[in-house]
């Protein structure tokens, strides 16, 4: 298991307070992070599900660069959802103003469900968590293209909603609205930056 102390998330819009409570079901401190100094105490990040435009919008440009600084060093970092499009390098159907941090090498298109079936909860198969476990889907992303040195951790369909490249783990689905925390505890295991 991992020593890791303090995971921040970041707490601007959306659903922080359930990756909180997941984070305190896996006695793991967790910390919000709203500015760019709340990060200088923390040893990974979440950044989770909500509305990824808010949020790009809210984040203030000094805690934007801590986190491309820090995720770039090899600080651990979690994207769900919402949090997955923020991740990315590249966004279909995103707001103009809409920049990613452009941590990942991955390509999304937001709301990419449709109306019809834009919320559904399904089972998704991981080695990552030795097995089968639920997965909420809410407006969920689709990952669109990937580059070489990202890893597929699990599909839906004929749909990738998991992908890992080092350091970075980004989640198409919602593993903080359920109670299964295997997801939490995988990313638990990555290893931090030298600092
Ligand atoms: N559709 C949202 C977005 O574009 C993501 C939805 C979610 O996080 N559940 O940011």
């Amino acid at each position: 298991m991992s020593t890791r102390r303090r995971v921040g998330v970041l707490a601007l819009q959306g659903d922080f307070r359930e990756h909180l409570a997941a984070l305190r079901a896996t006695e793991v401190e967790g910390v919000p992070v709203r500015l760019a100094t709340d990060l200088e105490n923390v040893d990974a990040l979440i950044l989770p599900g909500g509305e990824s435009t808010t949020m790009a919008r809210l984040m203030e440009p000094a805690l934007r660069d801590s986190i491309q600084r820090r995720v770039a060093a090899g600080m651990p970092v979690m994207g769900t959802c919402a949090g997955m499009i923020l991740m990315a390098r590249d966004v279909t159907d995103g707001r103009v103003d809409q920049e990613p941090l452009q941590l990942m090498d991955i390509g999304v298109r937001r709301n990419a469900y449709g109306r019809q079936i834009d919320s559904f909860e399904a089972e998704v198969e991981s080695h990552a968590i030795g097995g089968v476990g639920p997965a909420v889907f809410i407006r969920a992303p689709q990952l669109v293209q990937h580059g070489d040195s990202v890893e597929e951790l699990a599909r839906h369909g004929d749909q990738v909603v998991a992908v890992r490249q080092g350091n970075r783990l980004a989640l198409a689905f919602h593993p903080e609205l359920t109670p299964d925390r295997r997801w939490h505890q995988y990313f638990l295991t990555f290893n931090g930056e030298k600092r």
